[in-house]
């Protein structure tokens, strides 16, 4: 039965973890078990739930590049 499907579908398709949806393989990332769209989901909404934990991570690593680095990030401001 399987392999008649493989037959006729020759693309390979996969199972997304996340929706339950069968894709073809190109809905997805290597080594991933979901979609592409389950993935941005996710990553979307993880954004939202950890926006201020995120920004405040980027921003204490800007001061930290400046401040470890000041002459560089100054050098950089100038290209600007
Ligand atoms: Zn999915």
């Amino acid at each position: 039965m399987g392999s008649i499907l493989k037959f006729l579908a020759p693309t390979d398709k996969k199972k997304c973890k996340g929706c339950g949806q069968t894709k073809n393989a190109e809905e997805f990332y290597e080594q991933r078990r979901q979609c592409k769209s389950c993935i941005s989901k996710q990553m979307k909404e993880y954004y939202q739930k950890n926006r201020e934990k995120i920004i405040a991570r980027n921003s204490a690593y800007y001061h930290e590049y400046v401040r470890t680095d000041s002459a560089k990030a100054k050098a950089e401001q100038c290209k600007l």
